[in-house]
């Protein structure tokens, strides 16, 4: 894919709640199944306040607009995996997608 189509096809999606990190980065689809993992949920290796997720991350424009319809997470560039509900506008582009996007146009 040349460099034009990747920046028609990429898109910022914020990074806000309803984060998913139990579903598979490699198979969204099952984003609708529930996984029980408490024993990691109590404790993640994060920097602290949970402002680490507040980014707008690189994510295939057809990805958020099938999430749009169904509900299912999308999959960043970084290879986070989340249901994208906030305006990116708002928040700093998540330097792990940049990094990558940056790559890609060169
Ligand atoms: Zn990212």
């Amino acid at each position: 894919m040349n460099q034009e189509a990747w920046r028609d096809a990429l898109q910022l999606a914020s990074m806000m709640a309803e984060s998913n990190p139990a579903a598979p980065a490699s198979n969204p689809d099952l984003g609708t199944a529930v996984l029980e993992r408490p024993e990691e949920k109590t404790e993640e290796q994060r920097s602290d306040t949970g402002d680490a997720d507040r980014f707008a991350h690189y994510v295939s424009r057809d990805r958020i607009m099938e999430s749009q319809i169904t509900g299912r997470p999308v999959v960043a560039l970084c290879g986070k995996v989340w249901v994208p509900k906030h305006d990116p506008s708002q928040y700093p582009i998540c330097p792990d997608c940049k990094r990558i996007y940056d790559e890609m146009m060169r």
